[in-house]
């Protein structure tokens, strides 16, 4: 198996060894600030004693406060956990935002729990770390398997320990507990402004088939948004499975099926097939919604997507972004693809801190100009540097943190 921050320090190594950055610096950002590791006790409905293992890593906060969302997921474990700190510093250095970069997480599956379970969870991972976040020293946000209903218990929880109820303090809350107009779609959106930008550049139809694999907080919006615009879906998978149209798929349809029956699988009209085979299905965009790891070494050769664009964080290894630049597949990486969501939880922070709610259009007006200029940025350097673009992603990051870290 992969391990996410092995792959993470080697992708940090492969930018730098197209574009070399002084040796301090790289050493600096191989190693995470701060790696914080709690025991979480919570009272099951039933009376017994459950104690769950979570994390904080603060990895770097040279450009602004941490950032980074909260994860809970059985896979959950320090490695990921350090990925995913790592890659949001360079990710917030990507689109430019005054943020630096951490994730929080606990091992554990939410789907296993009651609703009362899952809120004494909650607030207690919010309790066990509340002296080290905070408005302008750490701010958390939803990640796989957290939601706005997550965030708002843990907020409160923060403001009773603190006193400070601003909501500054994480981002991703629901619209009437201090949340942003557009969160919710922020993902999916950020990463469809870069997909128009560079559409024509990598080569795609006006009228895209469209993969997505993950159904999640940010795959349901993608498959919707790209619907939307006149693409077709033909393909999208949960953890329950995969399911194809031979035409396209209805999305509403499929929303609605899986609110019924919490899977996509067994949508009347669609076969269905693994995640190996939707993995492998003739496209023109791939969209990784999930987890790390999914296009590897073992089936990159399986690939058939013109690009794969990358919604999930650490869906492809270096092996694979090897195989696929050779044979000419483009891989918008995470850390620009998927970076609308920090991006809006930065304009949410800000909000908070300036008591001001602004409209959806305001939001998307300033992610759009945000997400087109950085896309295209980086699309520039990888043509100056004949490199991919997710070590041209890094290098634009490395350049910005660099300055940042110069007088440190
Ligand atoms: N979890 C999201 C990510 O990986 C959002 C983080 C945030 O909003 O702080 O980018």
């Amino acid at each position: 198996m992969n391990n996410p921050f092995d792959n993470a320090l080697n992708q940090l190594a492969r930018a730098n060894a197209v574009k070399p950055f002084p040796a301090d610096l790289i050493e600096r950002l191989k190693h995470p600030n701060r790696e914080i590791h709690i025991s979480i006790p919570v009272t099951m409905d039933d009376g017994s004693l459950c104690v769950f293992e979570g994390y904080r890593v603060e990895h770097n906060n040279a450009r602004g406060p941490y950032k980074g969302g909260i994860r809970f997921h059985l896979q959950t474990d320090i490695h990921e956990v350090k990925a995913l700190a790592l890659w949001m510093t360079m990710k917030c250095s990507v689109v430019g935002i005054p943020m630096g970069g951490g994730k929080g997480g606990v091992t554990v599956d939410p789907k296993m729990l009651s609703k009362g379970e899952l809120e004494r969870l909650s607030r207690g991972w919010m309790r066990a770390l509340a002296d080290v976040l905070g408005p302008r020293k750490d701010v958390p946000a939803p990640d796989v398997n957290t939601t706005p209903e997550i965030m708002a218990w843990m907020a409160d929880e923060f403001g009773k320990i603190t006193g400070d109820t601003s909501g500054a303090v994480i981002t991703g809350k629901p619209l009437g507990q201090g949340g942003s107009e557009g969160r919710g779609t922020a993902t999916a959106q950020g990463g469809f402004y870069v997909f128009d930008a560079l559409r024509e550049q990598l080569g795609l139809p006006i009228s895209c088939r469209v993969v997505v694999q993950g159904f999640g907080n940010a795959g349901d919006h993608a498959a919707d948004l790209w619907t939307k615009a006149g693409h077709r879906v033909i393909a999208v998978s949960d953890s329950k499975g995969a399911i194809v149209s031979d035409t396209t798929l209805d999305i509403d349809a499929v929303t609605a099926h899986k609110k019924a029956t919490g899977s996509v699988v067994g949508m009347s009209g669609t076969r269905t097939i693994t995640n190996d085979e939707l993995l492998a299905l003739e496209c023109d965009i791939l969209i990784p919604a999930a987890l790390e790891n999914q296009i590897r070494a073992d089936n990159v050769g399986s690939i058939r997507a013109k690009s794969v664009m990358e919604l999930a964080n650490g869906p492809t290894t270096p092996e694979a972004d090897d195989a696929l630049f050779a044979r000419g597949i483009s891989v918008i990486p995470d850390i620009l693809f998927n970076a609308g969501g920090v991006t809006v939880s930065t304009f949410e922070w800000e909000q908070n801190l300036k008591g001001e709610h602004w409209t959806e259009e305001q939001v998307f007006g300033k992610l759009k100009e945000i997400m087109e200029r950085e896309a295209l940025e980086i699309f520039e350097t990888a043509q100056t540097l004949k490199t991919d673009l997710r070590r041209a992603a890094f290098v634009v990051a490395l350049g910005r943190l660099q300055e940042a870290m110069q007088y440190s």
